[in-house]
């Protein structure tokens, strides 16, 4: 499975719930060490693009025009780049790179335009099974659209690929993960990236949280 969807869903059935003890502290009490102050610290400079306090609505097309859509975005920075073999397949070179939308908020025209693909894992394998996720792409230009998966309904993912407007911001440093799954031809990125085999440690929201580009 690419995208972090795993981490994502993570992330959000990990979200903190305040204690009750919390709000019982003494006010002149230190509520954290030096050490938790320190990294509360967050010196990342923000998008400007995003710098709304609401989703931003991303707007998309596939190629031929047949398909047009809408989704709202929390986490609308193309920073991550997966290079498994169905995000290099389906996206045409060295990859795929997906958004996180917010699914109740899809709009679609040309509906009758969308085929679906569930990917095949370990093909020819003992281990061979359909995948859950469903990338849907337009079937007369084939252009991939977004990525939903049922497992997260409260989610979807649009292909950066698709994103007609906003101008999306340009990452300041990249994230490439399966590189276990990278051909020798396939050049990563230029500029400043993290790299992982698999995943990287952060989710879409997490990662967006961390360089202050999350707008929600
Ligand atoms: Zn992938
Ligand atoms: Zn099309």
């Amino acid at each position: 499975m690419c995208l972090n969807l795993f981490k994502v869903a993570e992330s959000i059935r990990r979200r903190p719930t305040p204690t009750l003890s919390f709000y019982f502290l003494p006010f002149n009490k230190p509520t954290c060490t030096p050490r938790l102050a320190r990294r509360s610290v967050n010196t990342a400079k923000p998008y400007p693009a995003y710098s709304s306090t609401m989703p931003v609505e991303l707007h998309g097309s596939c190629h031929c025009g047949a398909v047009k859509f809408s989704v709202e975005s929390s986490t609308p920075v193309p920073y991550q780049l997966c290079l498994c073999s169905i995000c290099r397949k389906v996206g045409g070179a060295g990859g795929s790179i997906n958004l996180g939308g917010i699914s109740k908020s899809l709009k679609v025209e040309g509906k009758e335009n969308i085929s679906v693909y569930k990917a095949v894992l370990n093909r020819g394998t003992p281990q061979e099974k359909i995948a859950s996720s469903e990338r849907n792409f337009c079937k007369k230009c084939s252009a991939m659209l977004w990525l939903y998966d049922k497992s997260w309904p409260e989610l979807i993912h649009p292909f950066a690929s698709a994103i007609d407007s906003p101008e999306l911001e340009s990452p300041k440093k990249m994230v490439c993960i399966q590189l276990q799954s990278k051909p020798a031809w396939v050049r990563l990125p230029e500029g400043e990236k993290d790299v992982y085999d698999v995943y990287g440690d952060l989710s879409l929201e997490e990662w967006h949280k961390k360089n202050k580009a999350f707008v929600a």
